[in-house]
């Protein structure tokens, strides 16, 4: 149904250091529940100052350049499917 979860998460950007929230995760029911960090294996959010791409897996901070090398032919940054809720 092209649904997720929400991730009750909070850090800090790592490019303009504002608080982040709203992280999403797929790793659950998908039913826009709340889950909790640990439950879930991947979790991510936009930064809405900047609109990095922050994302986490298994706990720790993926570096977003990586994304960009495995995805080179493409515009740079690798974008999630735009969810309506
Ligand atoms: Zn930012």
């Amino acid at each position: 149904m092209g649904m997720f979860d929400w991730v009750d998460f909070r850090t800090l950007c790592p490019k303009c250091s504002l608080p982040l929230s709203g992280f999403q995760s797929k790793d659950g029911p998908c039913k826009l529940r709340i889950l909790l960090p640990w439950t879930v294996s991947r979790f991510y959010t936009t930064c809405e100052t900047c609109g990095q791409w922050v994302e986490y897996a298994n706990g720790r901070l993926e570096d977003p350049r990586s994304e960009e090398n495995i995805n080179a032919e493409g515009d740079g940054f690798w974008e999630p499917a735009k969810e309506e809720a």
